[in-house]
């Protein structure tokens, strides 16, 4: 990954909003920036697209070599004192951070320190920057997806969902066939829900026992090099409520209409509105309670976010998710999510697991 490339962007954009450095405190922006993997770094960019990379004594050696081409500070203590101080190295004296990087007493110790530094609260750059993806982003992010697809195949077409195993159990066979399959990890809690627990969005796992006659929803990701992917597929565990077999055929037709609804230079709320209006002219619009996708990248949440306010545009190089859904209390939910590349000729859909309605 380039690295230097994306800090001299981000550079240019500092320069534009007339800042001469930015503090970076978001960990996923600091690994796009520099590579680090750790759990705790800042950066310091200069609009020259100069840079001080600090993190502690845990990390000397594993920043030594994941970041090699950024000067590097060590600190042992007195943090905030090496941020300040590494604005000065860079002879910068208007200085960004990032709003909502900082919580509030972090941010009371930072301007206790920053005498002579003129602070400016700073919206989220670096994540209007990791919008776009890269090809070795997008192929990184295709091999994650690749983990979840083996173990969607290995685990539940290969019969893995049987009568009494609990959501508890079964998220966890799932997430180790991700991980028997390559995945550095699982991307997020699995969401595992059976039969009337599906009609909650994001079911909490429970001791509930799978019994036939279940909807199973299933919403899991794998993770490689850090990146994220996110899938969501519903299966019947013995022949489903008529009802539900309905509800899936029409969240199956919203899912379609979304996805082909995406292209570049389309705004994000009319591929929301074009999922949300079959559902809602269905008459079942309530029971679409949440937005139709998001980013995903090196958060599993990240932008551009797919809703029915606060439009942005679609780019080619973005990685989206086109997840609706409805959820019928006592009854039972459905949701189909796919990860969706916006390509030269419109999109790609990144996962391979069938999307048909499967009865096992
Ligand atoms: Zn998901
Ligand atoms: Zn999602």
């Amino acid at each position: 990954m380039d690295h230097g490339l994306r800090r001299a962007r981000l550079a240019e954009r500092l320069g534009e909003q007339e800042l001469e450095a930015l503090i970076v405190t978001r960990l996923p922006n600091v690994r796009y920036l520099t590579g680090f993997t750790g759990s705790n770094a800042q950066l310091v960019i200069a609009a020259d697209a100069s840079a001080v990379f600090l993190t502690d004594g845990r990390y000397r050696a594993q920043s030594g070599h994941e970041v090699p081409d950024v000067p590097r500070t060590v600190y042992r203590q007195d943090y905030p004192q090496p941020l300040v101080d590494a604005c000065r190295t860079l002879g910068a004296t208007r200085v960004g951070f990032e709003r909502h990087g900082l919580t509030y007493e972090a941010w009371e110790q930072l301007t206790d320190r920053a005498e002579g530094l003129e602070l400016v609260p700073v919206g989220p750059e670096v994540e209007r920057l990791r919008r776009v993806k890269d090809a070795e982003e997008i192929a990184t992010i295709d091999r994650a997806q690749g983990f979840a697809d083996r173990a969607f195949d290995t685990v539940v077409l290969g019969g893995g969902l049987r009568a009494g195993v609990t959501e508890r159990v079964f998220a966890q066979i799932l997430e180790r066939a991700m991980v028997d399959a390559g995945a550095e990890d699982r991307a997020f809690d699995s969401i595992v829900a059976f039969g009337d627990h599906a009609a909650e969005p994001h079911h909490h796992l429970t001791d509930r026992e799978l019994v036939a006659g279940d909807l199973v929803k299933l919403d899991f990701g794998a993770l490689a090099d850090g990146y994220h992917s996110d899938i969501t597929r519903t299966v019947a565990f013995g022949e489903p409520d008529p009802r539900l077999r309905e509800i899936r055929d029409l969240v199956a037709a919203a899912q379609r209409a979304g996805i082909d609804a995406v292209r570049a230079g389309v705004s994000t709320t009319e591929v929301d509105a074009a999922a949300r209006s079959v559902i809602v002219d269905a008459g079942h619009g309530d029971e679409f309670p949440h937005g139709l996708g998001h980013g995903v990248g090196l958060e599993i949440h990240e932008a551009p976010s797919l809703r029915w306010d606060g439009g942005e545009e679609l780019v080619e190089g973005m990685v989206v998710t086109i997840e609706p859904g409805v959820y019928i209390p006592g009854l039972g939910g459905v949701r189909i999510e796919d990860m969706v590349e916006v390509t030269p000729d419109g999109r790609r859909e990144i996962p391979r697991a069938t999307k048909e309605l499967i009865v096992l």
